[in-house]
C-alpha cells in the first residue's frame, strides 16, 4: 500500500518524499505543479491535479491502494494570504475538506498534516508549547487552524486519526545536493538573503525594526527541512503503532532575529550583503520560537541540525550550485 503525498513535489513534501523514499516505502505523490517542481522527486509516482477538483481526488483513491496520506498542498505566503485571503481560504481548506472527504469514503484513516507556528498568532509564551492559545493573526494560520479543526472534528465522527505537525520556519536544504527550496516568488528570508550572496538581489530588505525584540527586528526558530522531513516519517510510524492523534510543535527551540540572520549568512558566504530596513510586513508576530520537548519525548524526534549556521551551509549549497533553482535542471 502506498503513502500518498500531496504537494510531495514541494519544498517540505520533496524533502519528505526523499525520505520515505529511503525507507522503502512506497510513494504516491499528488502535486498540480503550480509551486512544485518534478525535478523535485527523487522518487515515486507522480500523479499531476489539483485538490480543488473534488470528482479527482475521488478517482486517486479508487484507483490507488492508499494506507495513509501526508498533506503538504497549499499556499504558504503570510504577506499573500492578508491581501488575498479566500485564495487561501480555497486552496487550504476547501481542497483539504475534499481530501478528507475522499480519505472517509475510501476508508482511508491516517492522515499527518502540514501545520505552522502561524496557528498561534502573537504567542502568549516563549517558548510555545502546543497547549498555548491559538489566535492566528493571518489567514494563512487562519486557514491551517481551521483544517486542524476539522481534522479533530473528523477523528471523533469517522474515526481520521491524524498527527499535525506546526513547523517553525522550515530552511535548509538536503545534504545530498540535488534538492533545495526554490518558490517563484520566492518570499522567504534565508533563500532571499542568498539571493542577495549570488548577486541575483542588490539588498534584504528587513521587514520592521521596531518590534519588541532585542534588536527590534522579528525572531523566529529556523529548522531545517530534513529534520522536519524525518518528522513525518515518525509521524507515520506512530499512527501505524498507535493509531491515536496528537499534535507537535516542530522547531529548534532557540530563536535568531533577521539581523542575526543576515549576519550568519553573511560569515557564511563571505560575502558582504547590504541589509536595509523596511516597513513591517503586516500579519507578521514579533517573536516565534519552539517548544519541541513533546515531539523529542513521544516520537523520539532527533533533530540532526540544531545550529543556524548548519542549515545555511545546506541553503547556500544548494543555490550556489541552482542559482536558478529547479530551471537549472529542466
Ligand atoms: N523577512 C524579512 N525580509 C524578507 C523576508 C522575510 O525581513 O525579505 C522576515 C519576515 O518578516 C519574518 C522573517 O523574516 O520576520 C521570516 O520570514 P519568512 O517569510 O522567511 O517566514 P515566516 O516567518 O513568514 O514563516
Amino acid at each position: 500500500m502506498a503513502v500518498l503525498v500531496t504537494g510531495g513535489a514541494g519544498y517540505i513534501g520533496s524533502h519528505t518524499v526523499a525520505e520515505l523514499i529511503e525507507r522503502n516505502e512506497e510513494v504516491i505523490v499528488l502535486d498540480n505543479l503550480e509551486k512544485g517542481h518534478k525535478e523535485a522527486l527523487l522518487g515515486g509516482k507522480l500523479i499531476q491535479g489539483d485538490l480543488r477538483d473534488k470528482d479527482f481526488v475521488k478517482e486517486v483513491f479508487l484507483k490507488n491502494d492508499i494506507e495513509a496520506v501526508i498533506h503538504f498542498a497549499a499556499y504558504i505566503e503570510v504577506g499573500e494570504s492578508v491581501a488575498n485571503p479566500l485564495k487561501y481560504y480555497n486552496n487550504n481548506v476547501v481542497s483539504t475538506l475534499n481530501l478528507l472527504t475522499a480519505m472517509k469514503d475510501a476508508g482511508v484513516h491516517k492522515i499527518v498534516f502540514s501545520s505552522t507556528a502561524a496557528t498561534y498568532g502573537e504567542p502568549e509564551n516563549t517558548p510555545i508549547l502546543e497547549t498555548d492559545k491559538t489566535f492566528p493573526t493571518n489567514p494563512y494560520g487562519e486557514t491551517k487552524l481551521t483544517v486542524e479543526k476539522a481534522l479533530k472534528w473528523s477523528d471523533g465522527a469517522y474515526g481520521l486519526k491524524h498527527v499535525i505537525l506546526r513547523y517553525f520556519n522550515a530552511s535548509g536544504a538536503h545534504e545530498g545536493g540535488k534538492i533545495g527550496e526554490d518558490h517563484d516568488p520566492e518570499s522567504h528570508l534565508i533563500p532571499i538573503i542568498l539571493q542577495v550572496a549570488l548577486g541575483k538581489r542588490d539588498e534584504i530588505k528587513m521587514f520592521g525594526d521596531d518590534y519588541n525584540t532585542p534588536d527590534g527586528t522579528c525572531v523566529r526558530d529556523y529548522i531545517h527541512v530534513s529534520d522536519l522531513a524525518q518528522a513525518h516519517v515518525l509521524a507515520l510510524d506512530k499512527l501505524r503503532r498507535e493509531n491515536e492523534s496528537s499534535i507537535y510543535n516542530l522547531g529548534n527551540g532557540k530563536g535568531f532575529s533577521v539581523k542575526e540572520v543576515v549576519d550568519v549568512v553573511r560569515q557564511i558566504t563571505g560575502k558582504p550583503i547590504k541589509a536595509v530596513v523596511a516597513p513591517r510586513r503586516p500579519g507578521d508576530p514579533a517573536t516565534l520560537v519552539a517548544s519541541s520537548e513533546k515531539v523529542k519525548k513521544e516520537m523520539n524526534w532527533r533533530p540532526k541540525y540544531g545550529g543556524l549556521a548548519k542549515i545555511v551551509e545546506t541553503a547556500w549549497n544548494w543555490h550556489k550550485n541552482h542559482p536558478n533553482g529547479y530551471n537549472d535542471l529542466v
